[in-house]
């Protein structure tokens, strides 16, 4: 299946346009839809309007604050859902449990390391803990439903079980210490249970943190320190307490996604009996240290979804690379090359070239040509596990109506024996004009 990811502005207003073009220019023969309606499907990351809300009929029974769309709103997505359908599409849910567009659960937020609770991104007020437990009922709650309300859905996936990076968000702010979470008093409980001490955990987050601030005097002239790879193993090895804790992270996000998993398949039985359970993850070499341990969960899913995205090298890896420099006094470039290194990202371009931006989109990229094609194989070793036990199928993004980036990333995908996948494009990628240029290409 090739599955392109839909607005739900283009699902509800130009459907019948959008499914004839998909059908006469495009090999593509599946759709993914968002489980909720925001202002992120067009890359807007500013103040919101007004909350994000579901894409389900009712929020009565969970007795918490969900916000739903409107009545008229769900018929219509339901009827776009059956039309694909019916024309052959396959419909896959894009389902984001942690993120919450109310403010009244603001308590059931992640908390970092400076004890602040965390937002989502856009109009999601909430950045949910895993731990927390209003969170786990929230999210089995809206998994029943979906199951439930979206008949025509044949993938659940669920998105962004992981810990945040907020560099895109809040840029140009770069926030740091934001990725040190969660440290909040249902995670406290959760700890004590393993037998962790979370308070020295943290003390080791802020010891790692100062360690980063401890920089140059300003204005210092001369040669930049050299780092390399295994500086960072080392400083990781030489505090074992933040490798307990980012397995305690991990063990906690798995808890939770396999009782939404779980809630999901029993609704699933009588509702949706075909309906495949799946889970998109960010790159593979990072998701560890996000909290994702998307190995582990493979063996309680029907597909995993590893994340390409251009954004990782485009904008996360050197803003990460210039916050670090700018407090440590280390050099950016070095830096930048170090982290390509350490995540296997490829070693990139000579010169990054600035994106050209067009609308919101600069939050999302910064450099055009960052996406080293090689990226895929060097991958590929940390999916090893699972090839041939579960079906994988990668997601990828283009961004700029960079078609000829798109067409190697296919190329990439193909050559490492994927010819399934999933693709973001935002409005832009998915209009007549841009839908015939792909022909031959998607
Ligand atoms: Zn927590």
């Amino acid at each position: 299946m090739r599955s392109v990811f839909v607005p739900w502005s283009v699902a509800l207003g130009e459907s019948e346009r959008l499914l004839d073009d998909l059908s006469r220019y495009t090999k593509v023969d599946g759709i993914e839809l968002l489980d909720f309606s925001s202002q992120i499907e067009k890359a807007s990351y500013g103040s919101a309007q007004r909350p994000a809300s579901r894409v389900l009929p009712s929020s009565k029974r969970l007795g918490l604050d969900l916000p739903i769309v409107k009545r008229e709103d769900f018929k219509a997505a339901q009827k776009f859902m059956s039309d694909a359908t019916s024309r052959g599409f396959k419909i896959t849910c894009n389902f984001v449990p942690l993120w919450l567009g109310t403010e009244k659960l603001r308590e059931s937020s992640l908390v970092d390391v400076t004890d602040r609770h965390l937002e989502g991104p856009g109009d999601f007020p909430v950045y949910g803990c895993p731990n927390d437990p209003d969170m786990r009922r929230y999210g089995e709650f809206m998994m029943r439903e979906f199951v439930k309300s979206w008949p025509d859905m044949e993938i659940m996936a669920l998105n962004h079980l992981e810990y945040p990076h907020i560099l895109l968000w809040a840029y140009p702010a770069v926030d740091l210490e934001s990725m040190f979470v969660c440290f909040c008093k249902s995670c406290e409980d959760a700890a004590l249970e393993h037998g962790l001490d979370l308070e020295r955990m943290k003390n080791e987050a802020k010891l790692l943190l100062a360690t980063m601030g401890r920089g140059a005097p300003a204005g210092r002239k001369g040669a930049p320190p050299a780092v390399n790879a295994d500086d960072v193993v080392n400083f990781f090895l030489r505090r074992p307490r933040l490798a307990e804790w980012l397995n305690f992270r991990m063990r906690s996000m798995s808890d939770y996604a396999r009782s939404l998993i779980k809630a999901g398949r029993e609704v699933a039985r009588e509702y949706n009996p075909k309906l495949r359970f799946g889970m998109e993850f960010q790159l593979p070499s990072l998701s560890p240290l996000l909290g994702t341990d998307f190995l582990d969960l493979s063996f309680d899913l029907d597909l995993m979804i590893p994340k390409f995205p251009d954004y990782l090298p485009g904008s996360v890896a050197p803003l990460f690379a210039q916050e670090v420099a700018a407090r440590s006094g280390l050099d950016k470039d070095a830096l930048l090359r170090m982290i390509r290194e350490a995540f296997d990202l490829g070693p990139g371009p000579k010169e990054y070239s600035p994106y050209l931006p067009y609308g919101e989109l600069r939050h999302i990229l910064l450099y055009s040509n960052a996406f080293d094609h090689s990226i895929v194989a060097r991958q590929i070793k940390y999916l090893k596990s699972m090839v041939g036990k579960v079906p994988i199928q990668p997601y990828i993004w283009e961004s700029n109506n960079d078609k000829e980036s798109l067409r190697k990333k296919i190329e990439a995908l193909a050559s490492a024996g994927f010819d399934d996948f999933f693709l973001w494009s935002w409005e832009e990628g998915i209009t007549t004009d841009h839908l015939r240029a792909l022909k031959g290409i998607l």
